[in-house]
């Protein structure tokens, strides 16, 4: 592809996209496709020879979009929200335009400052504590995922808790990691790849009616594992359960923490986002407690993903645990010890420029830009609860501090979920569901850029309408 062809091409591509955004509203949100559709329409070998650019466009709006779940789509409710925005979206570009490896500070120095820079700059937007801040002890890092700030804050925790023979021999006792019962998935995984098995993993109980982790059951979980002579490693709490937003108590899980020296991990990773508004910023009291800290700016904060940020207030141990030095990569920048090498923050070796794509999305909206996004967020699901509150077919069934509602037809379980299975059938809206205290729940989460008061106004006439047919329809409980 020479200049002029990649020139040409380019501006096509662009205009594909914002057609695509002018007229992502009238398609369904998503499609109602067998398993398999999309690949017996794809040919079985690719072309022997080159084609245009316009060939490949023809077949996304043919053979893609049809065949998609529309995630930007206005009245897409469903799991949390993955923002991306046109910034976003050009900072992406650039980034793949330039296609520099930032692994090392010398294999890129601009792409490791402004990185550290940027996440300085996100600290000061969130509050966070001073410690995270580069100009510390401390310091942030892009991650490709919460998941991958969780394995990394777990690695970290083995090592100090094992003063370093997770490093060297590998574990020599059993060591454990804490959540609530209500804690994302991810933990699991990363106490698994991590060597303390699903098994090593205690799942402390929570609050019936918030779904916050109960401090008194993480402290006996806590001593009963030292009295059998286990490791208690690390605390994971979470700001924004993936299943309700429920917020962890952090102030006295963190007291816990320091009392037994155990490695406070705070996953924010959708709600974190809030912290930019000064009057959501309560949900972070007790965070000067914390090893580490992850929000995804990719879920809340109109930036594509992938983009995790994430903070620990000690950066050495991080290193400490992670680095491994081959010859082929020394150099002079690192032996001074002046410099941050990315590398030894996170799993992978090579490591692309995300920091772009935040600058750019930070820049053009600038704080209050991003805060109006939240807040109107925010607005949209309080005024959808209100809704649901005052309709005596429905309760709200969880605290909605952010843009996430939780609501269940009275009726009961089967009823609810005939309700949305035939409200995301007619292709209009999308929620999705979860379990709170094992009672089946729909959620309403509010977030995508496009997303109007209309279009929250929509989706709750939908529901209320569907649900006169759905208990209509249900035999009438015995
Ligand atoms: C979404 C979510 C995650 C996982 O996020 P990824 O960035 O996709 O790994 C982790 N924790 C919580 C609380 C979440 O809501």
């Amino acid at each position: 592809m020479d200049p002029e062809e990649f020139r040409r091409a380019g501006y096509a591509v662009v205009d594909w996209i914002t057609d695509y955004w002018a007229t992502l509203g009238q398609r369904p949100v998503t499609t109602q496709d067998p398993p398999g559709t999309v690949v017996a329409a794809l040919p079985d070998a690719p072309p022997p020879e080159g084609e245009p650019v316009a060939a490949v466009l023809a077949d996304l709006d043919r053979l893609v979009l049809p065949h998609l779940t529309h995630w930007q789509h206005p009245s897409f409710f469903g799991y949390f929200p993955a923002n991306t925005s046109g910034p976003s979206v050009l900072g992406d570009l650039v980034s793949a335009g330039l296609g520099v490896q930032g692994m090392l500070w010398s294999t890129s120095p601009a792409a490791t400052e402004l990185e550290t820079v940027l996440l300085d700059w996100l600290a000061d937007l969130l509050g966070l504590p001073e410690r995270f801040r580069s100009t510390g002890t401390g310091g942030g890092v892009i991650q490709d995922s919460a998941s991958s700030a969780t394995l990394v804050a777990t690695l970290a925790a083995l090592h100090r808790a094992s003063r370093g023979r997770w490093r060297s021999t590998g574990l020599d006792r059993r060591y454990r990691a804490y959540t609530s019962t209500e804690g994302h998935s991810s933990i699991e995984k990363a106490a698994r790849i991590a060597g303390l098995g699903s098994d090593g993993v205690r799942t402390v109980e929570v609050n019936p009616r918030t779904r916050a982790l109960d401090p008194a059951a993480l402290r006996a979980a806590i001593r009963a594992d030292l009295a059998a002579g286990e490791v208690p490693a690390i605390v994971v709490a979470t700001i924004g359960t993936t299943s309700t937003t429920a917020v962890d108590p952090l102030p006295e899980i963190g007291a816990i923490c320091a009392e037994y020296g155990v490695w406070l991990h705070v996953d924010a990773a959708y709600a974190g986002s809030a912290a930019i508004c000064p009057e959501l910023r309560w949900t972070h009291a007790g965070l000067e407690y914390a090893d580490s800290y992850c929000f995804d700016p990719h879920k809340w904060l109109l930036t594509g993903f992938d983009c995790d940020a994430f903070w620990v207030a000690d950066a050495g141990e991080l290193v400490e645990a992670l680095t491994v030095l081959p010859e082929y990569l020394r150099n002079t920048a690192s032996e001074t010890g002046a410099v941050i090498d990315y590398r030894d923050w996170q799993v992978p070796l090579g490591r692309r420029f995300r920091a772009l794509k935040l600058w750019f999305v930070l820049r053009w909206y600038g704080a209050e830009g991003l805060r109006a996004h939240v807040r109107s967020g925010v607005a949209l699901a309080g005024g959808f609860a209100d809704r649901v509150r005052a309709d005596d077919r429905f309760e709200v069934v969880a605290p909605h501090p952010f843009a996430l509602v939780c609501f269940r037809l009275v009726a009961g379980d089967e009823a609810s979920a005939e309700l949305l299975a035939r409200v995301n059938g007619t292709g209009r809206v999308l929620l999705t569901h979860t379990r709170v205290a094992g009672r089946y729940t729909l959620r309403l989460a509010v977030g995508s850029p496009q997303t109007r008061p209309e279009h929250v106004d929509e989706a709750w006439h939908l529901l209320a309408r569907t649900a006169t047919e759905v208990l209509a329809d249900l035999p009438a409980p015995a």
